[in-house]
């Protein structure tokens, strides 16, 4: 099952994304937009506006679904920061879900810092008692420089409170860096800070993608970040490297660089694989572009 077969049953409101390891998941569509909707190299919620759906149309799609998917065990709730909902409103949905879904093991969303600061820890312990599980979340970089730059919206610090507020509230965490976050002038910082949150947080999934820029983006963008120039695929899996050696996480994570912008896919558990990643990196560094997926077959 795919967004795609689930149109046809649910009017989602489009566009509509996902994070690619939800992609054979139900998707339940709980809000329309980004509440935040203000980061300039983001273009995935300019068409909408932020929105919150009446409960009862969503529990009418839950039960379109539970009809023809009783068995499903994993639920994505869209769209671009679900945690933004009041945590009434989300207790009211967790529960409606776990009756309509019997064998449901985990339900998931895009979280933002300011939706995890925005609630109390007891809140958000409710939550995960009440079968939210997972959340995804952009960190895209650490540097404080280029977070303003970005009109990302918090400081590395408040990325720091948020996520380890969230991983001691029992959720797990799904993270993303963005390689070329800092163009070139801010490379160096921006690596330096992206992995420092991680080493002082607990993310579970950690990947890295690599930056990409729609047109409809690049005047905002620009306007706020206008030192910025874009790294080459090279100097970009130079970054990840760099990344990758400064990482000395205290748990567990697993590490995925397979997004479809990215040069090239790696996968592997860190601490243990962190010698083997950084050396499949400087082969390919060494090899050069022959070793890159060609641009043809990527996107972001
Ligand atoms: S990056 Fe996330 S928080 Fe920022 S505008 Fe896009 S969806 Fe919203």
């Amino acid at each position: 099952m795919d967004v795609h077969s689930l149109d046809l049953m649910i009017e989602y409101s489009y566009p509509l994304y996902r994070p690619p390891a939800e992609a054979d998941n139900i998707i339940i569509q709980a809000t329309y937009g980004c509440s935040y909707n203000n980061c300039t190299f983001c273009s995935m919620y300019k068409t909408k506006s932020f929105e919150v759906r009446d409960i009862e149309d969503v529990f009418r799609d839950v039960d379109t679904l539970a009809k023809l998917y009783p068995d499903a065990r994993k639920i994505f709730l869209a769209d671009g920061d679900a945690l933004a909902l009041d945590t009434n409103y989300l207790l009211k949905l967790l529960s409606y879900l776990k009756q309509s879904f019997v064998k449901l093991g985990r339900v998931s969303l895009y979280a933002s810092a300011q939706n995890i600061l925005n609630k109390s820890s007891q809140e958000l312990e409710e939550l995960k008692e009440n079968g939210l599980n997972l959340i995804y979340y952009g960190v895209e970089t650490g540097s404080d420089t280029v977070l303003k730059k970005i009109t990302k919206g918090v400081n590395q610090s408040e990325i720091i409170e948020s996520l380890n507020k969230a991983s001691d509230a029992g959720l797990k965490i799904s993270a993303t860096v963005i390689l070329g976050m800092g163009g070139i002038k801010y490379s160096d910082e921006h690596i330096k800070e992206s992995a420092k949150i991680i080493n002082e947080t607990k993310v579970n999934y950690l990947s890295t993608l690599q930056l990409g820029l729609e047109e409809e983006s690049k005047e905002k963008f620009y306007k706020h970040f206008s030192d910025f120039e874009m790294l080459s695929d090279t100097e970009l899996l130079q970054e990840q490297k760099k990344f990758l050696e400064l990482l000395n996480p205290t748990n567990k994570i697993i590490f995925r660089s397979n997004h479809a912008s990215n040069a090239l896919h790696l996968g592997g558990n860190l601490p243990r694989e962190k010698d083997r990643l950084v050396q499949e990196l400087e082969d390919a560094i060494n090899v050069g572009e022959m070793a890159f997926v060609p641009r043809m077959f990527r996107g972001f």
